[in-house]
């Protein structure tokens, strides 16, 4: 079962002589419960397909499917609610909010939705994640590594079909960015999400089942069962 996939996928920023065509016909599918790695050099386009793969940027050509839905064709109210109710976005900078503890942190976007989380998913997201000790703790008492773990549990209290993570080690030294890495591949493992993120770590893509390489926006390779010795 294909989660979200990329059709004859074109992005240009700009016009006439100062275009930058980021992405150029990229087609790509992106397996459920599976977790992509998207890896390619400074400028190569990860970004911008992560951007218009999660309906954040419009698209200049081609079709974003979302299960069978078309996000290229969708306005922006029925986008903002399809990101909300289906989607989890993890960033290199946590974005938790410091008066919250872990549990308001992780709980704030389903409130906003006027939702109700639904408790066993909670108890089993902070089991999973290991968050349990910490959940009254607000971000200044908590190291990096768990700030960012409160971040994915937070991305996955709406139990999104795909949750997109940009550079979530980029803050985060080599041990404590592997052990985030490792909750990430127990997302997937234990708790049955879609997992895409972008990096350009290598050590980082070697925790994925699966690392897409980019090149001037498009597709250069992939790499499938990728070990730390095969992702240079
Ligand atoms: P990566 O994430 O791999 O570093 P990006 O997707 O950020 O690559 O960028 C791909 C290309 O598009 C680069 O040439 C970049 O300069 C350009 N680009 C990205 N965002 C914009 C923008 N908002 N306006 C103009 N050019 C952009
Ligand atoms: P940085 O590491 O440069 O501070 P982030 O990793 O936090 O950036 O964010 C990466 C990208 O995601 C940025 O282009 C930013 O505009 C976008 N972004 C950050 N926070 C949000 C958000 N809450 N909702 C949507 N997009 C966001």
């Amino acid at each position: 079962r294909t989660a979200v996939r990329a059709v004859g996928l074109s992005k240009v920023y700009g016009s006439g002589d100062t275009a930058v065509h980021a992405l150029d016909t990229v087609d790509i599918a992106f397996e459920a419960e599976r977790f992509t790695a998207i890896m390619g050099p400074s400028g190569s386009g990860k970004s911008t397909l992560m951007h218009c793969l999660a309906g954040l940027d419009a698209v200049t050509d081609g079709q974003v499917l979302l299960g069978d839905t078309d996000l290229t064709g969708l306005g922006d109210t029925a986008l903002t609610r399809t990101r909300r109710d289906r989607l989890g976005f993890v960033f290199q900078s946590f974005n938790l909010l410091p008066t919250l503890d872990a549990e308001a942190n992780m709980l704030l976007p389903l409130k906003l939705a006027g939702r109700q989380a639904d408790q066993e998913w909670f108890d089993e997201v902070v089991d999973v994640l290991d968050l349990r000790a910490r959940l009254s703790h607000r971000p200044a008492e908590l190291s990096g590594g768990q700030q960012q773990r409160v971040a994915v549990g937070r991305a996955l209290l709406n139990r999104p079909d795909v949750v997109f993570a940009d550079e979530p080690t980029g803050n985060l030294d080599t041990r404590v960015g592997s052990e985030v890495l490792s909750f990430l591949r127990m997302s997937v493992r234990e708790l049955g999400r879609t997992v895409v993120m972008v990096t350009h770590d290598p050590s980082a893509a070697a925790y994925a089942d699966r690392v897409v390489l980019l090149a001037d926006g498009r597709l250069a390779g992939e790499i499938t069962e990728p070990t730390a010795d095969t992702v240079i």
